[in-house]
């Protein structure tokens, strides 16, 4: 029997293609994110569906507990749930940037620190941070949204060496524009035109499920072996 895997973010995009990907591949799965329908349409076995905002640290926790009294603890998570609301900063409402800083950060954090010390006393484990490549370049109108994944960037560099010498693996993914549901929660409607016209200028965009198999190909290999960083980018992106 495969071990658990937590995917945050699962009922849609990236974390819900993740998700179609490991249960092919017979891992048993805890699901999280808001919206509990999607995920539980994606009809997968040996999966347990929570409706759970990742910035609950205390929900987010009792959601692990109880998957983790069926299958094991968890030898992988997955922390892909995020938000991008693009905006200039002078003009964007700083509840926008308090919700990204949240999710896209705090999120994260939450995750990791729930699984992190049973991974090291185990000596074994992975964590896997979404971030992107807009967590080492940075984009107009990504400014409070870049802050965030440079973040991810930093946090996931430092815990690897943490975590290093406990055989913890901490992985970064970071894809570039990728075909989901992301771009449709930018509440200004100029901007999320202009991110729709830059995507096609570029010839279009990757799939959820290419960002996937980047995922799955990280987390297959040995756990003697760490992916540090992927870079998975439509071939025109800049
Ligand atoms: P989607 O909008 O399709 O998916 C985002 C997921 O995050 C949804 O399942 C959503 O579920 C979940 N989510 C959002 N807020 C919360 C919350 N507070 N608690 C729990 N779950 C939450 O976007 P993507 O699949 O594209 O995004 C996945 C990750 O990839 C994000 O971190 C994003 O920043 C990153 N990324 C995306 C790129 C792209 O071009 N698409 C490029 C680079 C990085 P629900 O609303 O049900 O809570």
């Amino acid at each position: 029997m495969k071990k658990l895997v937590v995917i945050t973010g699962a009922s849609s995009g990236f974390g819900s293609a993740i998700a179609r990907r490991l249960n092919a591949l017979d891992y048993p799965l805890l699901l999280i994110a808001r919206r509990l329908e999607p995920m539980e349409d994606l009809k997968l076995s040996n999966t347990i569906c929570k409706a759970v905002d990742v910035c609950d640290a205390e929900g987010f926790k009792n959601a692990i507990i109880e998957a983790e009294a069926i299958y094991g603890e968890v030898e992988t998570l997955i922390n892909n749930a995020g938000i991008m609301l693009l905006s200039e900063l002078d003009s964007q409402d700083p509840k926008e940037w308090e919700a990204m800083i949240n999710v896209n950060l705090k999120g994260v954090l939450n995750g990791m620190e729930i699984v992190i010390s049973k991974m090291k006393k185990r000596q074994s484990g992975t964590i896997v941070n979404m971030s992107s490549l807009a967590g080492q370049k940075t984009y107009e109108f990504h400014a409070a949204y870049c802050a965030t994944k440079y973040a991810v960037h930093g946090l996931t560099e430092a815990t690897r060496w943490e975590l290093a010498p406990y055989n913890v693996r901490v992985i970064e993914i970071s894809p570039g524009a990728a075909e989901t549901e992301l771009v449709s929660h930018i509440s200004v409607p100029a901007v999320q035109k202009d991110y729709k016209d830059w995507k096609e200028s570029i010839g279009g965009v990757i799939s959820a499920d290419d960002v996937a198999s980047a995922v799955e190909f990280a987390v297959e290999l040995p756990q003697s072996v760490c992916i540090r960083d992927l870079k998975i980018a439509p071939t025109k992106q800049q």
